[in-house]
C-alpha cells in the first residue's frame, strides 16, 4: 500500500486533523505557499486547536518575513501541538 505524502492530496488541510499532520512542514517552509495559507486560515480561524494567538502570532510574523527566525519555544511548542493532533 502507497501512503501518498501530503503534498500529492488533493484535499487542503480544511480540519484539525489535516492541519496537524502538515504542521511541521508548514513550520520548515517546506510548504507551497498555497498550502501554507490553508495552514494559517484555519490556525487563525479554528479555536478548537487550542493555539495559543500568541506563539502563532510569532510564527506568523516570522513566516511573513521569509525568514527561519521563530523562537525555538514557539517551534516545539507548535511541533508538540501537531503531534498532539495526529496521535489521537
Ligand atoms: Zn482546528
Amino acid at each position: 500500500m502507497i501512503q501518498r505524502p501530503w503534498y500529492r492530496r488533493k484535499s487542503s488541510p480544511t480540519n484539525c486533523r489535516e492541519v496537524g499532520r502538515v504542521l511541521q512542514h508548514y513550520l520548515d517552509n517546506a510548504m507551497g505557499p498555497e498550502w501554507a495559507a490553508r495552514v494559517a486560515e484555519h490556525l487563525e480561524a479554528c479555536k478548537d486547536c487550542g493555539m495559543e494567538e500568541e506563539t502563532y502570532q510569532e510564527i506568523k510574523l516570522a513566516l511573513g518575513r521569509q525568514r527561519p527566525a521563530v523562537h525555538d519555544d514557539a517551534v516545539s511548542r507548535l511541533r508538540e501541538f501537531g503531534r498532539s493532533l495526529t496521535d489521537g
